[in-house]
């Protein structure tokens, strides 16, 4: 069998084609890796082999015909556990949807599984992809593959580590306040936050309907703006999805980076800023002013106030999208309750985490008469200046180059108990999901002591395009970059 932990979707569907391998020899090669190595990593929750075997042996039946292939044809994809498949398991990391298996395949994973792509299973997340180190799921933490002392990030962990470790071609997260873009620094990986409305949401367990996003997580830029391309677009069951039409983000990449003009906003270089990541970024920046881009420093005056009004935000609709879950619906129902009410109460009481229930009452509060306007209108408001700065810097330049996380990938247990400092890892993030814009992170290097480390590319509404076309150049720069780093122990 090839080295499948390096492996890009071009060069699995072109292997495919060859007759190099065929799609169930390649699922089955994943499996075997996932038995010996997950382990180590806890990335995958539930494993769905009759319905990856099946659709394997459907594209090897074209591939046996000389059929053309698909674009996904055979790619081996893992699932993160908040999108819905029909029948698997969809947990969301949490204890109140034991049991739960959705009747119906959500948007995104339908259009990918069109294209042939192998749905090999459901991926590990933070509860409610509440959380920014995977330690909230309550099927046990993700080891980050770079050194499994270490988180993998959040709330899309176990997507990032998957990629990381071989586990999968590629992955699928969701993005509310950086939970696709930090868990993709901090295992080395790419990772995309498409535009808001740009990917259906159907079949996606909403956390925070205004900021939730899905997207791609990927070993190379590449890959990323192949499963975009296949996943965006209008979906008449979502009704928030984009009519804007869809550009060849693929075909994009081959335009070359010079005369684009970068931004490099100040609030993003300021205290609390690893001096490792800063001299990364800063290096990345010269790099694409060497590649004929043009650089400019801006200013996004409002960015101190971005957590406390993600926070707001983001839990007051939290409070309300998890209403839902009382027992009566969907997984859990307590048992030894004998009045409707006891029973949500005993439901919700064993079913939710301590980080989801810490958010319901911030945001049940926020909510509240008398406090609404106080903090829920207020963080409306804000969320507005911090659009318009975004608005205005992209007047004057075409892509917002910064770093993707303050810090390198922190300890397993350092900040369980501490969650406003949890909740800063995400400060170069949340902004961008606040305002509604797109980006993408990619590997822009390494600590010394060999941690990954990721340089966030912003771009406009709808302008995926140019942000992957400078990240696939910042990839190119990378010294001898094979398609990933392969950081697990044993490889
Ligand atoms: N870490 C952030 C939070 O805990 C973002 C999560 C996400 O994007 N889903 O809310």
């Amino acid at each position: 069998m090839m080295k499948i932990e390096t492996l890009t979707i071009d060069a699995a569907r072109e292997a495919i084609a060859t007759g190099t391998t065929t799609a169930t020899a390649l699922a089955e090669a994943h499996y075997e890796r996932i038995a010996a190595e997950d382990p180590k990593i806890n990335s995958y929750l539930a494993l769905s082999k009759d319905r990856a075997l099946a659709q394997a042996a459907k594209v090897d039946a074209l591939a046996a015909r000389g059929e053309p292939l698909p674009p996904l044809a055979g790619v081996p994809l893992g699932i993160k556990d908040v999108l819905s498949m029909q029948g698997a398991p969809a947990t969301a990391g949490s204890k109140i949807l034991e049991g739960y298996r959705p009747p119906y395949d959500g948007t995104a994973v339908a259009r990918l599984e069109a294209a042939g792509a192998v749905m090999l299973g459901k991926i590990n997340c933070d509860e409610f992809a509440m959380g920014s180190s995977n330690e909230n799921s309550a099927y046990g933490p993700v080891h980050n593959p770079r050194d499994l002392e270490r988180v993998p990030g959040g709330s899309s962990g176990g997507s990032a580590a998957a990629v990381a470790a071989g586990l999968a071609v590629a992955t699928l997260g969701t993005d509310t306040g950086g939970s696709i873009r930090q868990p993709a620094a901090f295992c080395g990986v790419t990772g995309v936050l498409p535009t808001y409305s740009r990917v259906s949401r159907f079949g996606l367990i909403a956390f925070a309907s205004s900021l939730d996003r899905i997207g791609p997580v990927t070993r190379t830029v590449r890959d990323s703006a192949t499963l975009l391309k296949i996943m965006a677009g209008h979906d008449p069951m979502d009704a928030t999805s984009s009519r804007v039409p869809v550009p060849d983000y693929v075909a994009g990449l081959e335009k070359p980076v010079a005369g684009l003009r970068v931004g490099v906003p100040a609030e993003y270089f300021g205290e609390g800023l690893d001096p490792e990541i800063r001299a990364s970024i800063e290096k990345t920046i010269d790099q694409l002013q060497q590649a004929g881009c043009s650089v400019k420093p801006v200013s996004l005056p409002h960015s101190k106030y971005a957590i406390p009004t993600y926070y707001v935000i983001a839990t007051a609709e939290a409070s309300s999208n998890l209403a839902r879950f009382d027992g009566v619906r969907y997984g859990l129902r307590a048992k030894d309750a004998n009045t409707l009410s006891a029973m949500y109460r005993k439901t919700r009481d064993a079913g939710f985490g301590a980080e989801v229930k810490r958010r319901i009452l911030l945001g049940t509060y926020a909510l509240s008469a008398g406090y609404y306007d106080a903090y829920y209108r207020k963080a409306q408001q804000v969320r507005t200046l911090l659009t318009r700065d975004f608005l205005a810097a992209f007047n004057e330049v075409d892509v917002l180059v910064t770093p993707t996380t303050p810090t390198p990938p922190f300890k397993l247990g350092e900040k369980t108990d501490d969650p406003v400092s949890m909740y800063l890892a995400d400060i170069y993030t949340v902004t961008a999901s606040l305002a509604g814009i797109c980006g993408v992170t990619t590997p822009c290097g390494n600590t010394a002591s060999g941690l990954p480390i990721g340089v966030q590319i912003l771009a406009k509404h709808f302008d995926e395009a140019t942000a992957l076309r400078v990240a696939q150049a910042v990839e190119g720069f990378q010294q001898g970059h094979s398609g990933f780093p392969v950081g697990v122990e044993g490889t």
